[in-house]
């Protein structure tokens, strides 16, 4: 049997793992990135290395793509002297990873249609951990074709895999998630804040939330407050995790997609300008439950 080939493009935090997967499930994978530590580690971690983007994508089955936002998206597959779609097979489908906004999503997937070929957008969560382990969550836009053919890679980077609906659906669902996790977290700050500032105790307190109405993913699994849970990047000084810098930049996707529909995000505004005067304040690379240290009136 033929082996499926596919190009990744992208090989930097959560690039770099998930193409190490494809290559350890026995995928012919050929990855390009424009930083050459990162071909060297996508090299050790099995995968062939191609010294451009096009040598990557000529004949592959798969294209997929993982990087920081949408002008990279766009100049890769529809700009440039040699854009993508122009050497990419007919057959192959595109799954671009990366969190970018929906429009571009909608328009790179047009103009690969023009083609024939299949683009989805197929952003992520679950982070760098969830790249590693191969247990991302994969929220796909497109159409149910594709979005089947999709699912033989996304199966082996991932654990759950949504098809959102059509093209840009999977970059809506995915800023709705994050604008509405982030909301949960300040809210989550500002109320143990306020019981510790009252002489609670953090953990007594987050214990009681968590079985009552007020019981979140926060506090299940992510509680902001140094010390009450033993793994969360609260207790290690809020390294590692989900940086404040990404989720601001989801927020401003977020608000973005508001504009557009005029769709009243109050909540989601507020939760941005809380994240952007803690960013301010130069905690733009701690997890984004360092919001606690807002609240609590503590420098960086
Ligand atoms: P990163 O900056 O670590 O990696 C991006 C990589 O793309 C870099 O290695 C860069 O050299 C490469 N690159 C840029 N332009 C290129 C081009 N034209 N050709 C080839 N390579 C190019 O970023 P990341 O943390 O891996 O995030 C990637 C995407 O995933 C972003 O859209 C981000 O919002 C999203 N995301 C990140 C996380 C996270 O926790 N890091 C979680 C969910 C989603």
């Amino acid at each position: 049997m033929k082996m499926t080939t596919v190009a990744f493009i992208g090989l930097g935090n959560m690039g770099g793992p998930m193409a190490a997967n494809l290559a350890k499930a026995g995928f012919n994978v050929r990855a390009f990135d424009l930083s050459e530590e990162a071909l060297e580690t996508a090299k050790s971690n099995g995968c062939e290395v191609a010294f451009s983007a096009q040598e990557a994508a000529t004949g592959a089955d798969y294209v997929i793509s993982m990087l920081p936002a949408g002008k990279h998206v766009r100049g890769l597959y529809v700009e440039g002297d040699t854009p993508l779609f122009e050497v990419i097979k007919k057959s192959a489908l595109v799954i671009d990873c990366s969190t970018i906004d929906a429009d571009t999503a909608r328009s790179v997937a047009a103009e690969g249609e023009k083609l024939g070929i299949g683009f989805v957008d197929a952003p992520v969560s679950g982070g760098v951990g969830g790249a590693q382990a191969g247990t991302l969550t994969f929220i796909v836009g497109g159409s149910e074709a594709q979005f089947e053919q999709a699912r033989l890679v996304l199966d082996v980077m991932g654990k759950n895999i949504f098809h959102a609906g059509d093209h840009g659906a999977g970059q809506v669902a995915k800023v709705c998630n994050n604008m509405l996790l982030s909301i949960l977290m300040a809210g989550t700050c500002e109320a143990i804040n306020m019981g510790v500032k009252n002489g609670l105790d953090p953990a007594v307190l987050s214990e009681i939330m968590k079985q009552s109405s007020g019981g979140n993913w926060a506090l299940n699994v992510y509680n902001p407050y140094p010390g009450v849970m033993e793994n969360a990047p609260a207790s290690k000084d809020y390294q590692g995790g989900f940086q404040v810098d990404l989720m601001i930049k989801d927020l401003g996707l977020a608000m973005d997609v508001s504009q557009q529909s005029a769709s009243a995000v109050p909540m989601g505004s507020a939760a941005r300008s809380l994240f952007t005067l803690h960013k301010a304040k130069g905690n733009g690379k701690l997890d984004f439950s360092s919001l606690m240290q807002f609240y609590q009136d503590k420098e960086g």
